[in-house]
């Protein structure tokens, strides 16, 4: 099964830097934390490297 990623929104800063690395996957909710809206919207190694491994607060995971 595939791997879908998570952000734990207590712990996000808004810094953006998800959301546009990876605007398919990413985006803000309405209350100005990022989420994960389309797990699909890029390839795994994608995700880990322009999101998560660069997540100033290391907030995204795989769930
Ligand atoms: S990179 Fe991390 S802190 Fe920045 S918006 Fe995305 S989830 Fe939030």
């Amino acid at each position: 099964m595939a791997k879908e990623a998570f952000v734990d929104q207590d712990m996000c800063i808004a810094c953006g830097i998800c959301v546009q690395n990876l605007p398919d996957v990413f985006r803000f909710d309405d209350s100005g934390k990022a989420e994960c809206f389309d797990p699909y919207g890029a390839t795994e190694d994608e995700i880990q490297q322009e999101a998560i491994d660069v997540c100033p607060v290391s907030c995204i995971c795989w769930k």
